[in-house]
């Protein structure tokens, strides 16, 4: 992977044609060595929020070292760039092909379920292997997510306990609970909340877990959405666990993505035409922007000049992607100076997770080159940004502050 300063830096050199993401190795190892030293229990990496090889690399360079999988495909790619590192296999329906070649080729020992066929299918794809981890995933009722993802996953209170007593009989290794609380989670007390329902669950079926499996769901930062600090996160699962039904040596797990990545990388994106407020550009809801298009996120932008930036007053933009599909648009507002033009590049930021991980090809588009830089992100969890971001309701030139006062948001809700 090529490596240049800063953004401006390639364009300078080569006014790229199509879309560059720029990757930030340095921001990733922050983020990687911070989980590390503040999660009590073993970090798995859901890879899906972006399984680029040098994100799988630099992770576990860094000390995450565990995975959370999904498919072959990505179980492939982690034993090729971080080879003999732990994997878990957590999509609760799986095939029987890829459940056995994860226990025969792979060594994958931990799989998730949240249901009894599931649970037959995994005893009997792996000869009734006897050392299997089993996870049993737990839908919970946690508010406070910018995406649910108990809506299709997850064994329901009243059902939990025969699961869990089923799974317990099944293994003489580990036995352990998860769930998901939901993906850019802006509230800390969601995982208590979901830890307790986790603890009710299991004390009805009067089983022990070995493994208490909070998910993901730890936020990054986008304008509009300023969560509380990671630590208060790390702080409502100390306190969760401590008032659990565990055992001393049960241990605790969590499957971040988009809080490791998502400042990892932002894409660099052409103008191709202006038609007053609306710049079409040549990546879309198709390729790297599908938050952008589809929740309406206004991620934060720059201008990127080959002749320098210029002090032109900032006005509101939305994009258009380049596919011929009429949602393929982006309302942002997009705060940008009033000048921007046919052939200005315009940096995004804040897309390293679920961001080029969902690109498709649709209408022959979509092929992103990716570059290392060295500069910081525009937004920061771990304190490497600027502390502020352009507002996206915009005053022209306005920020928010990142740091917020502690507990005055919490208080409000
Ligand atoms: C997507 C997913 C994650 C990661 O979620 P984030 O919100 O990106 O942290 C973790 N675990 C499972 C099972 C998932 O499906």
């Amino acid at each position: 992977m090529h490596t240049y300063h800063t953004p401006l830096d390639l364009v300078r050199e080569r006014s790229p044609e199509r879309p560059v993401a720029f990757a930030r190795p340095d921001a990733l190892a922050v983020a990687a060595r911070w989980f590390r030293k503040n999660f009590a229990g073993d970090v798995f990496y859901a890879v899906k929020a972006n399984p680029e090889p040098w994100v799988i690399r630099e992770l576990a360079a860094n000390g995450v070292n565990c995975f959370d999988v999904a498919s072959i495909a990505e179980i492939e790619r982690v034993s090729v760039h971080a080879p003999g590192s732990r994997m878990a296999f957590m999509h609760p329906v799986k095939s029987r092909t890829a459940i056995a070649s994860a226990y025969f080729d792979h060594g994958v020992r931990t799989f998730a379920l949240d249901s009894h066929h599931e649970l037959a299918k995994i005893r009997d794809a792996t000869g009734d292997a006897q050392d299997l981890n089993l996870i049993v995933r737990l839908a919970v009722e946690t508010p406070g997510a910018a995406y649910a993802l108990n809506g299709k996953f997850g064994v329901s209170a009243f059902e939990a306990p025969d699961i869990l007593r089923a799974a317990r009989q099944a293994t003489s290794e580990l036995m352990g609970v998860s769930f998901h609380v939901g993906s850019q989670c802006m509230r800390p007390s969601a995982f208590q909340a979901a830890m307790a329902q986790a603890s009710r669950a299991l004390v009805r079926a009067a089983v022990f877990a070995d493994v208490v499996d909070v998910g993901g769901g730890f936020p990054s930062v986008y304008p509009g959405m300023i969560p509380p600090n990671l630590t208060e996160y790390v702080a409502a699962i100390d306190r969760g666990f401590a008032e659990m039904m565990v055992h001393e040596t049960t241990e605790l797990w969590c499957e971040p993505g988009r809080a490791l990545v998502a400042e990892s990388t932002s894409l660099l994106t052409r103008v191709e035409l202006r038609k007053g407020d609306a710049l079409y550009l040549n990546d879309g809801a198709y390729g790297s922007l599908f938050d952008a298009a589809h929740s309406k996120w206004p991620f934060p932008v720059k201008l990127i000049r080959g002749e320098g930036a210029t002090d032109t007053p900032l006005r509101p933009f939305q994009f258009f992607g380049p596919t011929c599909d009429s949602i393929d648009v982006m309302p942002g507002p997009f705060w940008l100076p009033e000048d921007v033009r046919e052939g200005d590049h315009i940096e995004i930021g804040m897309l390293g997770a679920y961001g080029v991980a969902m690109a498709t090809r649709f209408n022959g588009f979509g092929d992103v080159e990716t570059v290392a830089v060295r500069d910081a992100p525009m937004a920061s969890m771990f304190g490497l940004a600027p502390q502020s971001i352009p507002s996206p309701k915009g005053e022209t030139g306005a920020v928010i502050k990142l740091t917020r006062a502690k507990g005055k948001k919490r208080r409000r809700r």
